[in-house]
């Protein structure tokens, strides 16, 4: 009988949906986080079960062939990069199988027809530095200094990080200046188990395309000491364009409270989109751009490179040449609303954040976009609503496109079924979680539709998680 403790010799022969190695010892299944699909590892038991159990990484004896020196030494003490001791294309693989295999085992589609479907992952030219939103907690760590990092588990301090290789370089500096500030002006670190101190989190954006610089310090009050020596020091960085501060004080771990206040600047920071060719894999740019306007509240996708990649292809997917109603389900800011918006008749955008409608109509109004209108409300109700309204246009009742882009959870079921009801020609379902996207996509090809393309985009290296953009259309 196994037990906790006991050390095993393992052979990595699979990876589970959260990027654990899986390998196998006497007739028993086991779990290794950190371990890479064809490493030879030691691992210590952590945790039996009947068949199965958790094992920790104590000695890698063989590596794997798709193992790679990661660039952060602290990635496995971190746990926001699950896969980052893997090369970059042997984790490409790994998402494409996880989306594969989702829809085989939860969607019931046969492996065969998957295959004719699925087109190969769109991965990342360069898999570092794409992320244009960082949130740094500031704390103390253990020996009590002041410093930015991340939570080290289970634990209430601060694993100092000055540079994580996802975020772009110019955090580093802006972390820099915000820790001397504090340290010159005594303005103290919130504590999480007290809940004193001022300073919670430095939330920093970052426009790819304007290379704009947006601060937010995010504070367990509302007043800044000596806020001119800040703002001094932040202003001196190339591309600073916004400072603010959020007040949040409440004993919560969510990271921003309901009220910014912009300090100096603007309250925004502008970022571009640009369509990109999808009729091959270079997918290069074109002159086809839509402004959005990012305030630090606002939800915008993490990586501009690849969602460009992503919202190109969900619009190539649409088939619009101008003459069609489209609904866009899920719609946050109107990021993928404004982009099909150049080319069909009329969309109508739904969000169930009322500040992301407002910020979508701004950047409509920003771009000269008027044949876009946006309504507040759950997608499962606002879509009913219209279809049952007697005096809604017939061809909000009947649109000829459906986008979606629903969060992690998917599409309601009052959605997919009213989705039906209206019979589009055309589906285009943008997800970030393949597990519930082949739920959804079940219910919609047992209404009516075919699968017809599914594509995953990685926006996420050295992460566990993917996008992945399909086509449905009306079968005939
Ligand atoms: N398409 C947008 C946002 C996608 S994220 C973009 O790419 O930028 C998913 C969005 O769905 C979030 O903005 C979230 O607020 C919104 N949302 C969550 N549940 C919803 C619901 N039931 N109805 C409508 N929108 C919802």
């Amino acid at each position: 009988m196994m037990q906790k403790n006991d050390q095993i010799r393992l052979i990595i022969e699979d990876m589970g949906v959260g990027g654990e190695g899986i390998g196998h010892y006497n007739g028993m299944t086991f779990f290794v986080k950190d371990a890479v699909i064809g490493d030879e590892i030691l691992a210590k038991i952590t945790k039996v079960k009947k068949n199965y159990g958790y094992a920790r990484l104590e000695e890698i004896l063989a590596p794997s062939e798709y193992r790679t020196n990661p660039r952060c030494e602290l990635h496995r003490k971190c746990g926001g990069c699950q896969i980052q001791a893997m090369d970059y294309q042997a984790q490409l693989a790994f998402k494409e199988n996880k989306v594969r295999g989702n829809l085989i085992r939860l969607g019931g589609f046969a492996a065969d027809f998957i295959d004719t479907v699925m087109e190969p992952i769109v991965g990342m030219d360069e898999p570092y530095r794409y992320r244009n939103k960082a949130q740094f907690p500031i704390g103390l760590d253990r020996d009590g200094n002041l410093v930015a990092g991340f939570y080290a588990a289970r634990t209430h301090s601060i694993i100092p990080v000055s540079d994580c290789v996802l975020g772009v370089a110019e955090n580093r500096e802006v972390l820099d200046r915000v820790l001397a500030y504090m340290r010159q002006n005594k303005v103290r670190a919130y504590d999480e188990t007290t809940g004193k101190g001022l300073v919670r989190h430095v939330l920093i954006r970052y426009g790819f395309t304007t290379k704009e610089i947006m601060v937010c310090l995010v504070l367990n009050g509302d007043e800044l000491p000596m806020e001119q020596k800040l703002i001094q020091s932040l202003c001196e960085l190339e591309g600073m364009k916004s400072i603010s501060m959020n007040i949040n004080t409440s004993m919560t771990n969510v990271i921003l409270g309901d009220e910014t206040r912009c300090i100096w600047g603007e309250a925004y920071i502008t970022d571009y989109i640009h369509l990109r060719d999808c009729s091959n894999e270079a997918f290069a740019r074109t002159d086809m751009a839509i402004a959005y306007r990012i305030s630090p509240q606002s939800f915008y996708q993490v990586n501009p490179i690849q969602t460009e990649k992503l919202y190109s292809l969900a619009l190539s997917y649409a088939g619009l040449d101008g003459t069609q109603t489209v609904w866009d389900l899920y719609c946050g800011i109107g990021t993928i609303s404004l982009f099909l918006a150049q080319k069909a008749k009329k969309v109508y955008g739904v969000e169930i954040v009322p500040q992301a409608i407002a910020d979508a109509r701004n950047n409509a109004k920003l771009n000269g976009i008027t044949n876009a209108e946006f309504f507040v409300g759950k997608a499962e109700e606002v879509l009913p609503e219209f279809y049952a309204a007697p005096d809604a246009d017939d061809s909000m009742k009947s649109p000829d496109v459906i986008v979606v882009d629903p969060p992690r959870k998917g599409c309601d079921e009052a959605c997919l079924n009213t989705m039906l009801k209206m019979k589009p020609e055309r589906i285009v379902y943008v997800s970030c979680d393949s597990a519930t996207l082949a739920r959804d996509l079940r219910i919609l090809v047992d209404g009516g539709y075919e699968l017809k393309r599914v594509r995953p985009v990685d926006q996420f290296g050295h992460t566990v998680h993917t996008e992945t953009v399909v086509l449905l259309s009306q079968t005939k």
